[in-house]
């Protein structure tokens, strides 16, 4: 088969762009590197729908940052994914950042962010009662929120299966060539054909760039590690919004948010890394994240800290995002450099991708039977989201949701085995973790862990010792270490 678009990368940017073309009549495959969709920085970052008053006026990055917050909310409605609409708080220190918030505010302004306003110190506290007493003042962005980056890219992802997009995963792209008008992509084993290829590839946008043909590509990408560290519900309601320091050359700086699932977030750092898949945190890095939120917020504990995790930016050598038609290889669309605010952005990125790819040459027409849910029978909805009307009626339909595997987390048997068979079967002890949060609570999957790995090898067919974490050779177990009984 001949696929109209292959797009290479299941972050926000190729699943929210396979998902648009998924509403029009086209075929689409997306090849992925590793095993699941969000695998890379979509997995692994502040997870805020920025209001859009960083960026310069006139680059991409401004304008499709502004109408991708208010692309993502209609999203998540639509495909019931948790966003809370907190807004977001750039926090002063003195006149000097003052003077930088009105700079800020007049960007936004500019780029048609909502609401602004510059706030004093009496109304900052009023609404963030736990401020650092430093504070003077802030920028407040009331259209800024919060999502889940990589649960909102999985249910793109299985909308955009349930409406005939096909994924292939493990396939990490390797090698490119073309007969005729025909792409032929490829890992090495199999190949893939497709008339246009769109290169959402992160972090290695500017590798695939060039295994797609292009010479001398304009465009180098510097990963940049960002680490995190993530506290305990207990802290959940510290903050009410998203607070930012104000910008330097090295990024937005270090941030405290509340998470959509009740978690209180600090970080990240910024440090250019030689190995872009090195998503390792280190000790200088969690007490420089730890210093600067006790800058914000002076009652931050680290005792209550549950874990940490880091995520690496793909920053390319230009201002802006990179999005273009190639000028040397026929029906390449790229899509590099997409660094913050790349996922609040990517709803309109891939308005702007799919618009390149009319550029060059691609005819789309509306879907009539484009289904606009998870699944072809709806959004399903996880256990501990339901009300306790909807509990009972789940438990009396089916007894898996009365079985407990998660209890940080309220996580159901019945809850695994829908996300084990769904569009986008979840076969990996992470990928269920990712859909539904069995092993991100408290005890970080202590005791849930063998139970989930247990289910998915009972209910996917597979063999408990070919059960991983992540893939690849993350087994799990080797056998048994007792007496067959
Ligand atoms: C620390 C940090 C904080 C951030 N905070 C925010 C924020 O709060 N708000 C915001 O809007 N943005 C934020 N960002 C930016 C945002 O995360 C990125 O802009 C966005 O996730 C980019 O998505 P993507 O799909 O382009 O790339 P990725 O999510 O990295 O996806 C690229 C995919 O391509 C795959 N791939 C790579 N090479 C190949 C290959 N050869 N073959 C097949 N597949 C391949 C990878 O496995 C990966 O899955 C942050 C980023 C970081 C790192």
């Amino acid at each position: 088969m001949v696929y109209d678009v292959l797009i290479v990368g299941a972050g926000c940017t190729g699943v929210m762009t396979a998902r648009l073309l998924s509403t029009m009549n086209c075929t689409v495959a997306v090849a992925e590197a590793k095993c699941d969709v969000a695998m890379g920085a979509t997995c692994a970052n502040s997870a805020i729908v920025h209001a859009g008053y960083d960026a310069k006026p006139g680059t991409l990055k401004a304008k499709l940052n502004v109408r991708g917050n208010a692309l993502m909310k209609e999203l998540c409605r639509q495909l019931d994914v948790e966003i809370n609409e907190c807004g977001s708080h750039v926090v002063g220190f003195g006149d000097e950042d003052l003077a930088h918030l009105k700079t800020l505010y007049d960007r936004g302004v500019a780029n048609g962010v909502p609401d602004m306003r510059i706030i004093g110190q009496e109304e900052l506290r009023r609404m963030e009662p736990n401020i650092s007493p430093e504070a003077t003042c802030s920028l407040w962005a009331p259209s800024a929120a919060i999502t889940c980056p990589y649960g909102i890219t999985i249910a793109a992802a299985e909308n955009a299966a349930t409406n005939g997009v096909d994924f292939y995963f493990n396939f990490k792209v390797t090698g490119a060539s073309m007969a005729g008008d025909i792409h032929y992509i490829s890992n090495g084993d199999e190949t893939i054909a497709a008339r246009y290829v769109v290169n959402c590839a992160g972090v290695h946008s500017a590798e695939v760039a060039e295994i797609l043909g292009e010479h001398d590509f304009p465009i180098n990408i510097i990963p940049r590690r960002g680490e995190y560290i993530v506290m305990d519900k207990i802290c959940g309601d510290m903050a009410n919004s998203t607070l930012f320091v104000c910008p330097s050359e090295r990024g937005k700086g270090i941030l405290v948010s509340p998470t959509v699932h009740g978690n209180l977030l600090i970080g990240p750092n910024a440090y250019p890394i030689e190995d872009a898949d090195d998503k390792s945190t280190t000790a200088e890095g969690l007490e420089e994240i730890t210093a600067g939120a006790l800058r914000l917020m002076p009652s931050v504990n680290t005792r209550n800290a549950i874990t940490s995790f880091s995520g690496v930016r793909p920053t390319p050598n230009i201002y802006d995002f990179y999005l273009k038609n190639s000028d040397q290889v026929k029906g390449v669309v790229h899509a590099v450099g997409v660094e913050s605010p790349g996922f609040a952005a990517s709803p309109a990125v891939a308005e702007y991708l799919v618009s390149l790819l009319q550029d060059a040459g691609l005819e789309l027409t509306e879907k009539e039977n484009y289904i606009p849910t998870r699944r072809h029978d709806g959004n399903h909805k996880q256990f501990n989201r339901m009300t306790d009307e909807e509990r009972v009626a789940a438990c009396k339909a089916n007894p898996a949701y009365g079985k407990i595997i998660c209890r940080c987390e309220t996580v159901t048997e019945g809850d695994i085995i829908d996300a084990i068979t769904a569009p986008i079967p979840a076969n990996t002890i992470d990928m269920l973790k990712k859909r539904l949060r069995a092993g991100m609570g408290r005890c970080q999957g202590g005791f849930c862990s063998p139970r989930v790995a247990a289910l998915i090898a009972e209910h996917s067919g597979k063999s408990l010792t070919t059960v991983t974490k992540c893939g690849g050779g993350s087994w799990l177990v080797s056998g048994r270490t007792g007496c067959e009984d």
